[in-house]
């Protein structure tokens, strides 16, 4: 109990820390050099070091029970061995946050406490080290902790407050979406070890340069380098340029290795399939991995216009993702049934089209050797391209 009110005191001194946050993004940026954790099902410690003093803040999320601690801008120089999940811990990840800020997030099979979070001096003159006691508490415990904490909202409302400028008159606005991104890296590929979120970024960005060779069209990307977006923030950078069309990119890993292909997704509230189902859930979570707290939906869902465009807007959608599959035939490799459905919460714009790419999947070799080929990443967003121009030629026609 004495250990709670010493919790209580020392989280009011984060508070005042936090306001410093922002002053010390300015500079180079923190270095996490090591790490450690040990402990059991009781307590944990986690061990941090830095080169530099970090300042912090600690909070708790529910569903499920996480600890997150908000830094600075940060490079994390660990190894995946060095913070691997024990003790208390069922997951940890860690991250750039964007906009100067970076997360580490640790997941908890129970509820937990922070009961010490200290910086200390290295004894050794190398740095600062951060270190993070957890205690197991009760449900009631944690409910109150969740109460009592205060958000300071400086690290998750900030990319989207970015300055827009007005698509010009007659562009075709196109938002190529970089799919995970900073704390989140998506799939891990089997033989490479790439990541999701950098092969996503390396064939957005070439998507966008090949794109913006077409006439009258503006491409742009929502996240231009290594950091996280919420999946809502995502639809909102694309509706604030007036896009007219929104393409996420992903390479994840499934556990039938053999599978392997390019699939184009829709959205749906029913998914065509349990594969459509799993990959949605999956996507889905990258909100919970970065500690992001979900607000309820908005209630302008109920409107009927809104539900008009939705399902104008879900048409044109379908149009795309089949423009898209009959480009790739007979040029690359798809999936059986290339054109699926399900419920992909970066796909819910009411008013702009829509889809999800799967270029591959980073779980199959030979899916794995040409997402990281350079050359064959160029064909395909020249066959995107086709596709889009064949959308375009096609909703002109419709009336669209
Ligand atoms: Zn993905």
């Amino acid at each position: 109990m004495i250990l709670s009110a010493m919790m209580r005191q020392g989280l009011l001194g984060l508070f005042v820390l936090c306001s410093a946050l922002g002053a010390q993004a300015a500079e180079a940026p923190l270095l996490a050099y090591g790490a450690r954790i040990a402990g059991d099902d009781a307590r944990t410690r986690v061990v941090i070091d830095f080169d530099k003093k970090p300042v912090f803040f600690v909070h708790y999320v529910a569903n499920p029970t996480r600890v997150i601690v908000d830094l600075p801008e940060t490079s994390f120089g660990l190894k995946p061995e060095d913070l691997a999940a024990r003790g208390l811990f069922t997951e940890i990840r860690y991250g750039a946050m964007g906009a100067g800020s970076a997360r580490v997030v640790l997941t908890a099979k129970k509820p937990v406490e922070i009961t010490v979070a200290d910086v200390k001096a290295d004894e050794e003159g190398r740095g600062f080290r951060l270190v993070l006691d957890a205690e197991r508490v009760t449900e009631e415990r944690f409910s109150g902790l969740l109460e009592e904490q205060q958000w300071t909202g400086t690290v998750t409302a900030t990319k989207t407050g970015r300055v827009v400028e007005p698509p010009a008159a007659g562009e075709f606005m196109i938002a190529v979406d970089a799919g995970h991104g900073g704390i989140d890296t998506g799939a891990i590929g089997t033989e490479t070890k790439m990541e999701e979120k950098s092969v996503t970024l390396a064939f957005a960005g070439e998507l966008v340069e090949t794109l913006n060779r077409e006439t009258g069209v503006k491409a742009f990307l929502t996240r231009e380098k290594d950091e996280f977006l919420s999946l809502p923030e995502r639809v909102q950078i694309a509706r604030q340029h007036g896009a007219n069309l929104f393409i996420s990119v992903h390479a994840d890993t499934l556990k039938q290795r053999d599978i392997r292909g390019a699939t184009v997704y829709t959205i749906s509230d029913k998914a065509s399939d349990h594969l459509a189902a799993n990959l949605a859930v999956r996507e889905n979570l990258s909100d919970e991995i970065a500690g992001i707290t979900l607000k309820s939906e908005p209630a302008e869902v109920a409107d009927i216009l809104i539900d008009l465009t939705r399902r104008e807007t879900q048409a044109f959608s379908v149009n795309l993702a089949r423009s898209v599959v009959s480009s790739f035939e007979g040029q690359i490799n798809l999936i059986n049934n290339p054109h699926r459905h399900a419920g992909f919460r970066v796909l819910q714009a009411p008013d702009v089209p829509s889809i999800l790419l799967e270029l591959g999947f980073l779980s199959n070799k030979q899916d794995e050797k040409l997402l990281v080929d350079p050359v064959w990443r160029k064909k395909i967003a020249g066959l995107l391209a086709g596709a889009i121009r064949n959308y375009r030629s096609g909703s002109v026609a419709n009336g669209g």
